[in-house]
């Protein structure tokens, strides 16, 4: 499925087969995990260093055969996230922080991604994946696991922490957080009702509103929904010296807000792209929550539906795409 220019459908079309360069393997997609920033990608939103472009950085494969001192072998299982290739040199990368490296390639933006039956990556940046987890359950993990693991992390060590949104990244975080000993406290847009009922089934405490105030001072928050009237609203929701993490790659813009519900030290930040750190970390985790992951499958060819079922928010976790 090909993305040929911004704010157009994406076109099922047959492609060459890729062949892996030095240092790439060549992929069998099993699974593609569907993620808000594909839906940005598709509408406009972000853009990247070439069109036409494959979407999808959620992918599952099996490895067909590698290129040229490429450390992998064929037939192992492996998963290829956003997080494509850096230049492993810049000031960045030479201080642990390539998800901010200023020569990334991020997979289904830069280089072409999984909404395929066959991809290529950089052997250096797909990771092997638990086997705990089957094909469909584990694309997930992928963006909304890892991207939500990063924004956990930085989001402190919150004893109440509230998750706004709860699309497919909050219901993988809410499950460790859970996990962790953490209190969770999902907001939704208004008279989401299947979401609310979603975030109690796992673990959240409370579910409600999410411009109205929490039943308490949360001590972090975590904003997935590309909304940015909710950094006020989460500002005012978390107690003095909270944080609040913004976890999208795109949101609309903020309004303005008195410097008041800023001040006693809470801190808004943003959470960028991952690491390999990252995702080693959460891909050891995940199988000892057990991280239990909710997916709606779609037909490649369906890549378009799939995206509008993420635009309304009408799924209960993740959307994922099989070949
Ligand atoms: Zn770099
Ligand atoms: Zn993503």
């Amino acid at each position: 499925m090909v993305l040929d220019e911004p704010d157009r459908p994406l076109r099922a079309t047959d492609l060459v087969d890729p062949e892996p360069g030095p240092g790439e393997v060549l992929l069998d997609v099993r699974a593609c995990g569907v993620c808000r920033t594909d839906l940005h990608i598709r509408d406009g939103e972000l853009r990247g260093s070439r069109l036409p472009v494959v979407p999808g950085h959620q992918i599952v494969a099996s490895v067909l055969a590698a290129g040229a001192e490429a450390e992998l072998e064929a037939g192992g299982r492996v998963g290829v996230p956003w997080l494509g290739w850096t230049d492993g040199t810049c000031r960045f990368c030479a201080s642990g922080r390539e998800n901010l490296c200023l020569l990334a390639r991020f997979t289904g933006l830069d280089v072409d991604g999984g909404y395929a039956t066959r991809a290529v990556a950089d052997a250096a940046f797909v990771h092997p994946l638990p086997d705990a987890f089957a094909d469909l359950e584990a694309a997930p993990l992928l963006c909304a696991g890892l991207i939500g693991h990063r924004a956990l992390r930085l989001a402190g060590d919150p004893a109440r922490l509230g998750l706004y949104g709860f699309g497919a990244a909050a219901h993988i975080v809410c499950q460790v957080a859970v996990h962790e000993g953490r209190r969770v406290f999902a907001f939704t847009r208004a008279g989401d009702e299947a979401s609310r009922r979603f975030a109690r089934e796992l673990g959240c405490e409370w579910a409600g509103d999410a411009l109205g105030p929490p039943p308490e001072p949360l001590d972090a928050a975590i904003i997935f929904a590309p909304a940015g009237e909710l950094v006020p609203a989460a500002l005012r929701a978390v107690d003095r010296g909270g944080t609040v993490v913004c976890g999208g790659i795109h949101m609309s813009d903020i309004p303005s807000f008195p410097y008041a519900d800023l001040w006693e030290e809470r801190v808004l930040r943003s959470v960028a792209n991952l690491t390999r750190a990252d995702a080693r970390e959460f891909l050891e985790i995940a199988p000892r929550v057990p991280v239990r992951t909710r997916v709606t499958t779609f037909a490649l060819e369906e890549a378009e539906r799939a995206l509008d079922a993420v635009r309304a928010g009408a799924l209960e976790g993740a959307a994922v795409l099989v070949p």
